[in-house]
Formats: structure tokens, sequence, C-alpha cells
């Protein structure tokens, strides 16, 4: 059996997504044979994955014809017939890709979208709550979206499958142009200050403050990821320390990966650094401003921990693109650099 598999963005939720691969092997067996299409910058995040045969990637941000795409496909259907499309994305791209391959059986993922955004409009906590779990169902994603094709293909078994994603070959640490510094030399954690949209991003300054705390009070290495249009991290500059590197901008993604795979930690806001860290089983302290766990991306791992404040006005928004609509952003700022600090260190001394 041949699956196609769509999910074009974001990082995080392309990652999440192999947890659903790992699921559909461990049903289909050996035999099923797994494409997945996403956005050509994410290209780099799925192939080595054991499980998925062949990545295509769509660089739509290129201006790449939409009819590229389409015969991508249709070459690859006619090499090996599709049996199956898997639409992950459920958007108007996902739906036209669907109807371009009208002849080919589909499923489409349940993202919940409107009960997130009834949830944007309910301004008490404890309904909130009630809502989210009681009503609308919104568990860890990966487990719901794993229930959700357990009905669609009729699984009755019940079984809490993989839900891990899978190390592909692991490749040594990249040699990047730091001089004499070397990274891996002693343990390191990872800060990761990034997010898709601004109001998701825990202030610079409590992530530099952060950095210096644990400089002077572990021996740590410590590492900052971001991409190269992320230039706050410029006000990281200000740490001198031989044990602190700022690689913003300076590490693609597949090395990112790998930087990720081998840290401590990784500590950092509701984004796509974060789901790969735990992604790899490595412990993740996740920051939550607008967007909230409740709605189902929480860390999953024994170790791992989020901060998120109870305020009413939050989830104000289902992706935390939304500006902030009150005075300041409490919902970053009353996450305190002490409580970050102290819950980090609670995780690196739990067994
Ligand atoms: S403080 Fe409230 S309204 Fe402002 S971004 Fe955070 S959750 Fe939204």
């Amino acid at each position: 059996m041949h699956i196609l598999l769509v999910r074009f963005s974001s990082m995080g939720d392309v990652v999440l997504q192999t947890a659903t691969v790992n699921w559909l092997r461990s049903l289909l067996g050996k035999e099923a044979r797994f494409t997945f299409v996403t956005s050509s910058e994410f290209v780099s995040l799925l192939s080595g994955h054991p499980e998925i045969g062949q990545v295509i990637g769509y660089d739509r941000k290129k201006g790449e014809k939409w009819s590229d795409l389409v015969k991508k496909i249709d070459d690859l259907d006619e090499k090996d017939p599709i049996d199956l499309i898997i639409d992950l994305h459920a958007t108007l791209r996902s739906f036209k890709l669907k109807l371009s391959f009208w002849n080919i059986p589909a499923l489409t993922v349940d993202k919940r979208r409107w009960e997130r955004f009834f949830l944007t409009k309910i301004t008490n906590r404890s309904l909130k709550k009630f809502f989210s779990h009681k009503i609308f169902g919104l568990e860890p994603q990966t487990e719901r979206i794993i229930k959700d094709f357990q009905g669609l293909f009729l699984d009755t078994r019940g079984k809490r499958r993989a839900v891990e994603f899978r190390k592909g070959p692991h490749q040594e640490l990249t040699s990047l142009p730091l001089g004499s510094k070397k990274i891996a030399d002693k343990p390191y954690i990872v800060i990761a200050p990034s997010a898709s949209f601004e109001p998701k991003r825990w202030p610079v300054n409590h992530f530099v403050q952060l950095t210096e705390k644990i400089l002077q009070m572990t021996a740590f290495n410590v590492v900052v990821l971001a991409g190269p249009e992320d230039s706050f991290c410029q006000a990281f500059n200000k740490i001198d320390d031989s044990r602190f590197f700022n690689l913003q901008g300076k590490t693609s993604l597949k090395e990112s990966m790998e930087y990720l795979a081998s840290s401590k930690i990784c500590i950092g806001n509701d984004s796509g650094m974060n789901h790969i860290a735990e992604a790899y089983g490595v412990p993740c302290l996740t920051l939550f401003g607008p967007t909230d766990p409740l709605f189902g991306f929480a860390p999953h791992g024994a170790k791992s921990r989020f901060i998120s404040k109870e305020l009413n006005c939050k989830p104000c928004s289902t992706t935390g693109k939304k500006p902030c609509h009150r005075d300041r952003l409490y919902c970053m700022e009353e996450i305190k650099v002490d409580e970050v600090y102290s819950t980090f260190m609670e995780i690196m001394e739990a067994p």
C-alpha cells in the first residue's frame, strides 16, 4: 500500500505528524510505503526518517508553480500507484491537491479548528478547561490524531502505538567555523528563543538573563539556535563566556536538528525547535504565551515540562499570530527568569 501524506507547514506540526507515520507503520506493517509532501524548507526535517520513503517539497515562497508539484506527484503515481492520500493539513492548499487527484481515495484530519477558535472566545479558565477536554476532546495532539485515524481505519484494538519520532541515521555534529571552540566538548543545553509569531516569544532579555544564570550556576555549555531572520538574537552577543555559543543564523535546519538531538534539554517557546527536541527524546521546557497547552501541543516526554500562566485572556488566538490587545504581553512577561531556571534545574535533577 502506497500512502501520500500531506502537511505543508509549520515546522512543529510537520514534526508532530511523524508520530502518525510511525503509527501507520505499526498498523499496516512493512509492506506500506509512505511519501510525504511538505514545503521545501521542511524537506530536511523528514529526509532520513526511516519510515518515509520519499519526501516531495513544494517551494511556494520561491514561486514554484502548483502544476510542477502536481506533475511530481503524477510521475510518482505512475511509477508506484498511490492508494491513499492522507491530508494532515486540512487547508485550501491540501484540498486543492486532493482535488487534483480526485480519483485517489483520501482521508482528512480533523484539526478541531472551530473548537480551538471557540476556546479563544471563552473568558473563564475553568470553563475553558472543561470544554477543551470533556467536550472537544483536545487531548495531546499526537494522540488525538492517532485516535481519529484509529476510527477511520476501523482499528479497534485500541492499543497505544508508537508516538515517538524515530531517529534517522545520526550524523556527526557539523564543524562550524568557530575557531577552537568546541560546543559538544561537554554537556550542553539548547536555548531556542524564536517562534513563528512575535507574541509567542518570551522576551529576549529574559532569555539572555536565563542564559547568564545557567552559565554562572552550572557547568553546561549553552547554545542558542535560531534562524537567519531572528536578528533579535543579537541581544545575546553581550554574553562573553567561552561556554556560550550563539549560532543564530549559522546552522541549517539539519544542523540544528543534530544539535538538538545531542543536547541535554531544549528551553524555548511553543515552537518547532521544542517539538524536534521532544521527537528525539530530549526533554524540553516549553514556555506558552498567547497559545495554550489546552490546544493539545504541550510537550509529552516524561521529563519535559511547560510553563503557562493562567490568564483569562489566553488563548487569544488559535496560532498565536494575533497582536496582543492588552497594555502589555502579560502571558509572557509574567513568566519570570527564576521560575524558568528552577524548573530547568528540576528537570536536570529528575532521575
Ligand atoms: S497577554 Fe493575553 S491578550 Fe495579550 S497576547 Fe497574551 S494571551 Fe493574548
